[in-house]
């Protein structure tokens, strides 16, 4: 942390001497203070029981949080580090404010967080009449699929389509992911947008992109196929449980890809293959039985446990897309 208490006042970690007794706004427990040629100047708890600073602070974390700030600063806006809100007892890493909006609680994640940490921070500042901003750190840059970790943090909007927010506090810059977009045994799809100025990422964030989802390549569709061979001849995981379905029924499972595996990059929601969820029930409740309204609902519910808990997406309308495709594909087929 780079706030601490003394004598009921604030003092930043650069401002503070050694030898002199400084408290945690939070839990009022001591502080040691950290400082060194090559350290980012920080106060640390003397017992680790507290509830409110206890993220370990890495130096990405410590020096993100400074920078993130000044970036604000630079922009026009007022801001401090670590407030700590009593009423609910938690501290954004920086609460920025411009004239007479609403104030921002920024959260710079750089260590892991769980899905009810995640929904009940935010839930937090959202009573408590602040908008909220999650920023991610390093450990959370999109590799070629996206976790449960990572996706928790999506956001989505008509201009951007589904994107994340990242700072670099290497390059000391905003990087947007934004029109990510997933296809089945394929890498993700996204576009970046880098900057190190605050007004025009804003500005960035409010212009149309027009955000497509791509239809396959000739060479997407290809390496598409390979990989599912490839998952074919090793056969584990969920991948296994459907080969074993498609056995049972008599099916080769190579026969399903093409009805089965879309052909089109989609919303980036499925935490395993569409294709799991497509083959198991078709495997399942031979294609007929999901044309109904009855069954349509026993299909909805089914559909979660292949996707993503995201706790600020609203999943209906993208929900109830993915199920007219489906349904179209299976017309195709009768
Ligand atoms: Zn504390």
């Amino acid at each position: 942390m780079l706030i601490a208490q003394i004598n009921g006042r604030s003092i930043a970690a650069v401002d503070a001497k050694k030898g002199v007794q400084y408290k945690c706004p939070g839990c009022q427990g001591e502080l040691i203070l950290k400082k060194g040629e090559f350290k980012i100047s920080h106060f640390a708890h003397k017992n680790s029981m507290c509830q409110i600073f206890s993220e370990g602070e890495t130096p990405e974390h410590l020096l993100g949080k400074k920078s993130i700030l000044a970036a604000y600063q630079k922009a026009g806006y007022f801001g401090k580090l670590e407030e700590y809100i009593k009423s609910l007892q938690q501290r954004p890493d920086v609460l920025v404010r411009l004239r007479n909006e609403k104030a921002i609680a920024l959260e710079f994640q750089c260590a892991p967080l769980n899905l009810t940490k995640l929904s009940e921070r935010s839930q937090g500042y959202f009573q408590a009449g602040l908008k909220f901003c999650w920023i991610l750190g390093q450990r959370y840059h999109l590799k070629k699929t996206l976790t449960q970790q990572t996706s928790q943090f999506m956001q989505w909007s008509q201009r951007l389509g589904f994107y994340l927010l990242y700072f670099d506090t290497t390059r000391e810059r905003f990087e947007l992911v934004y029109g990510i977009q997933q296809a089945d045994f394929l890498p993700l799809r996204y576009f970046h947008f880098f900057t190190k100025n605050v007004s025009e990422l804003k500005m960035f964030m409010q212009q149309d992109h027009q955000i497509d989802y791509y239809e396959l390549t000739m060479e997407e569709r290809f390496k598409q196929q390979k990989n599912f061979l490839r998952n074919c001849y090793y056969s584990a995981g969920e991948f296994r449980k459907i080969q074993e379905l498609a056995y049972m029924s008599g099916i080769r499972l190579q026969d399903l890809t093409a009805i089965l595996l879309k052909r089109k990059y989609q919303v980036p929601l499925f935490q395993k293959n569409e294709f799991y969820w497509r083959a198991k029930i078709v495997l399942k409740y031979n294609k007929g039985v999901i044309i109904n309204q009855k069954a349509n609902i026993m299909v909805l519910r089914g559909i979660n446990e292949y996707l993503f808990q995201n706790p600020f997406i609203r999943k209906k309308q993208f929900v109830e897309q993915i199920i007219q495709d489906f349904q179209a594909d299976l017309q195709l087929v009768k």
